[in-house]
C-alpha cells in the first residue's frame, strides 16, 4: 500500500488535536523562545492565511529580538535586529512562532547530530511498532540509547512537526536539509524554485543553493504555507518576479493520463535499500496503471553530484564564514595578545569540527594555483548537471520520480560511526544536483518500512513549475 498507509498504525486519528495529545515525547530541542510571543495581532484586524497557526522555524533564520544561534558556539547569545523576510511573512499572516529549532551546526549536514545544543531524536524511535519490532532484536540497546536520527540539517523542525507540536516549519535546503528530514519523519518536505522565496536573514550557507524550505504533513499545507512566502523581495537580488496565484491552492488532479513521469536510471544505485527501491518501482508502476506515460531517462553526470557539490559548497562556506571574526557577531574569545591571535582563538572555540574542516577545504579549493583546477571546474560540471535536468524535461518529462533517501532513518550509534559519515554525504545523493540546478522538488511519505518506519520519495520539477509539481505530489499523497 501506498501513500495513505502512512497514517496508520499510531497517528490513526484525524483529529489534529486528539493526534497532538497522543504524540511521543517531546523531542524537540527549544533553542529560544516561548510560544506565541510574537502574536501581537491587534484585534478588528482582518485575518491572514495563517491566522493562530503555530509555525517553528528553524534556527538559522534571523528572528527579531530571538537569539539566532544557527546551532553553533559562533552565534550563542547573538540576536538579530530583523526578521528573515519569510519570517515576517509568516508573522504578517498571522503565523504563530512556536520557536527555534535544532539543526546541525550552520545547516552543515544530514543528520541533526552534530549542532552544539546535541542531537535531534526521531519522534519515530517510540512508535509501537517500531519498539516492538526492536524488542524482538537481541542486539537492540536499551530504549535510552536506541533512538533514530531525525535526519537533517532541518532535523529540529521535522521533529516539531512529526511530534504534533506545530502544523508547519521552516528549514532550509541547500543539499537535501528540508527533504531528507522530512522523508526520515514521515513529512512532506519542499523545496521551491531557486529564486521563488525570499533568502534575505537566512545566515547563509551556499549562497548559490540555498533555499528555504516547508515542513507539512500534507501537501496541501505544504502548498498553502508556499503561498504565504513566495514572491520577489527588494531585499533578494535573487527573487524572481514570477506570477504566483494567492491564495496558492492546488487543483486536484482528476486524472494523470497527460503526464509524463521520468524515472532516472542513474538513480538506481547499489547503496539504494531493497526496500526504497521496491518502492520506488512500486510508485512508478501506480502512475503507469492510472494511465501515466512513465519512461526511463539518463541524467548522465549524477555521479559527479557530491564531489561537485563538495567543491562549490566549501568554497562558498570559506567565503561565507570569513564574517565570523570575533568582532561583528556573537563569540569573541579572551585572548588579546594580537588581532590575528584573537581572529584563530575564537574561530577555534566557535565553530565546530564539520564547519572547520570544510572552512580549510574550501580555501583550498580558492587558492590562487588551485582555483581553476578545482572551483572553476566544479562550476562547469555543475552546468552539465543542471543541463541533464534540462534535457530530460524537453524530451516531454512532467516531473521526476526519485527516492529522496538511500533508507529509513538509522539508529544514532549506527550514523555517528566514524565508518559512516562518508555515507552520510552519500546520502544526499539523489537531493543535491537538484539545488546545484535550482529546481523545485518535494518528498513526500509513502509508506512504512518492514521496521514501521517512514519512508519518502521525490517528485522533481521545472524550474518555477513549483504548483504543477505540488498537484501532482498531491494525487499521489
Ligand atoms: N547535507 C548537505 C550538507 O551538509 C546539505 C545541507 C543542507 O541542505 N543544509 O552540505
Amino acid at each position: 500500500m501506498l501513500g495513505r498507509s502512512l497514517r496508520e498504525p499510531d497517528f490513526e486519528t484525524k483529529s489534529w488535536l486528539r493526534r497532538r495529545m497522543s504524540c511521543p515525547p517531546p523531542v524537540l530541542k527549544l533553542i529560544s523562545a516561548s510560544p506565541f510571543i510574537h502574536y501581537t495581532k491587534c484585534r478588528g484586524q482582518s485575518l491572514g492565511d495563517l491566522d493562530g497557526i503555530p509555525i517553528a522555524v528553524k534556527d538559522n533564520f534571523s528572528t527579531s529580538g530571538i537569539e539566532t544561534t544557527c546551532a553553533s558556539n559562533m552565534l550563542k547569545g547573538y540576536i538579530p535586529p530583523y526578521n528573515a523576510t519569510v519570517v515576517q511573512k509568516l508573522l504578517d499572516q498571522g503565523a504563530l512562532l512556536m520557536g527555534k529549532t535544532n539543526l546541525d551546526e550552520f545547516a552543515m549536514g544530514s543528520g541533526s547530530t552534530d549542532g552544539v545544543f546535541g542531537p535531534v531524536k526521531n519522534p519515530w524511535s517510540y512508535s509501537k511498532q517500531y519498539r516492538e519490532k526492536r524488542k524482538q532484536n537481541p542486539h537492540s540497546e536499551n530504549e535510552d540509547s536506541d533512538w533514530l536520527i531525525t535526519g537533517g540539517s532541518s532535523g529540529g523542525s521535522a521533529a516539531a512537526v512529526s511530534a504534533f507540536t506545530c502544523y508547519a516549519a521552516l528549514g532550509s535546503d541547500t543539499g537535501g536539509s528540508t527533504r531528507n528530514p522530512a522523508a526520515h519523519c514521515g513529512l512532506v518536505g519542499f523545496k521551491p524554485s531557486y529564486g521563488l522565496v525570499s533568502r534575505h536573514g537566512l545566515i547563509p550557507l551556499v549562497n548559490s543553493m540555498d533555499v528555504p524550505g516547508i515542513l507539512t504533513r500534507c501537501v496541501d499545507d505544504a502548498a498553502i504555507v508556499l503561498g504565504a512566502l513566495a514572491g520577489p523581495d527588494p531585499r533578494d537580488s535573487t527573487t524572481v518576479h514570477e506570477p504566483i496565484n494567492k491564495p496558492f491552492m492546488l487543483p486536484s488532479l482528476a486524472d494523470v493520463s497527460k503526464l509524463c513521469i521520468g524515472i532516472p536510471k542513474e538513480y538506481l544505485v547499489p547503496e539504494l535499500s531493497s526496500e526504497v527501491q521496491s518502492l520506488w518501482s512500486k510508485a512508478a508502476d501506480l502512475f503507469e496503471s492510472e494511465g501515466a506515460k512513465v519512461i526511463e531517462v539518463s541524467l548522465p553526470h549524477t555521479s559527479y553530484s557530491i564531489v561537485c557539490y563538495h567543491v562549490l559548497c566549501t568554497s562558498e562556506v570559506a567565503s561565507n564564514m570569513a564574517r565570523f571574526d570575533g568582532l561583528q557577531y556573537g563569540h569573541r574569545c579572551d585572548i588579546d595578545v594580537s588581532t590575528e591571535a584573537m581572529y584563530a582563538a575564537t574561530r577555534r572555540e566557535g565553530f565546530n569540527d564539520v564547519v572547520r574542516g570544510r572552512i580549510l577545504s574550501g580555501n583550498f579549493f580558492l587558492l590562487k594555483e588551485n582555483y581553476e583546477n578545482y572551483f572553476v571546474k566544479a562550476q562547469k560540471v555543475r552546468r552539465l548537471i543542471a543541463n541533464d535536468f534540462v534535457n530530460a524535461f524537453n524530451s516531454g518529462v512532467d516531473v521526476l520520480l526519485t527516492p529522496t533517501t538511500l533508507s529509513e532513518a538509522v539508529p544514532y550509534l549506527e550514523f555517528i560511526k566514524e565508518d559512516n559519515r562518508t555515507r552520510s554525504a552519500q546520502d544526499d545523493i539523489f537531493t543535491q544536483a537538484v539545488n546545484m540546478a535550482g529546481l523545485p522538488a518535494v518528498s513526500i511519505p509513502v509508506a512504512l518500512s518492514n521496521q514501521g518506519l517512514p519512508i519518502g520519495l521525490q517528485f522533481i520539477g521545472r524550474a518555477f513549475c513549483d504548483q504543477q509539481l505540488l498537484t501532482v505530489a498531491k494525487w499521489f499523497e
